[in-house]
């Protein structure tokens, strides 16, 4: 057992979209206690991404070594990448820190056969598939393909949502986000109690 076992760790799954990256970034702007993990990936940087913070970039050869020496947690391919949550990285912050994963539904499937991490699960649907198209269109960080590519997963994402312990729309950003804190709180809440 991990010597921070009152510690959380929350994952938060969407279909591509929905707005999960900003409110998992406003999660951490708010609450410091929280670290947002950050996952290894074969996919190229944005013109708006650093590497180290919103993801550790390697290349295909560096991910399947690490896959090898078994030193995910949980790993998927995703739009034609590789995503994927070191073990090492996790063990050390949740010691500490309450931690948030922005991870599918895969790495959620894998992450639950864990026992022994104490895991709160979210998944945050759109309220509008129509208006989920035009955030993707908007964001203007994939191709034409990509965008058509994750717009075309959400049917098969929303398939997994009785994987979750919560599920939540985002409908409003401040109400989801509010939402979201709610269930966190509670969930710490009850944790406490139960290792008195
Ligand atoms: P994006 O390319 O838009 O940053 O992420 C694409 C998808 O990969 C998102 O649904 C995101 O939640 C998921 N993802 C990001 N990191 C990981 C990870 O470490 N493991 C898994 N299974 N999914 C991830």
């Amino acid at each position: 057992m991990f010597a921070g076992e009152n510690n959380l760790l929350v994952i938060l799954s969407s279909p591509s979209g929905v707005g999960k990256t900003t409110i998992t970034k406003k999660i951490q702007q708010k609450y410091s206690a929280f670290k947002i993990s950050v996952s290894h990936t074969t996919r190229k940087m944005r013109s708006n991404e650093v590497d180290g913070i919103d993801y550790h970039f390697v290349n295909t050869n560096e991910f399947e070594k690490l896959i090898k020496e078994k030193k995910f947690y949980e790993h998927a391919r995703i739009f034609g990448n590789y995503y994927g949550t070191l073990k090492k990285n996790i063990d050390k912050d949740v010691e500490k820190n309450d931690i948030l994963f922005d991870i599918d539904w895969q790495g959620t499937k894998q992450l639950s056969k864990h026992k022994n991490l104490n895991l709160i699960k979210i998944f945050l649907i759109a309220s509008d598939k129509n208006e989920l198209k035009a955030r993707l269109i908007k964001r203007n960080q994939n191709t034409k393909r990509e965008v058509d590519l994750r717009f075309d997963s959400f049917d098969e994402d929303v398939k997994y949502w009785r994987d979750y312990d919560y599920i939540v729309i985002n409908k409003n950003l401040d109400n989801c986000f509010n939402q979201i804190m709610k269930i966190i709180k509670d969930n710490k809440k009850t944790n406490i109690f139960r290792s008195i």
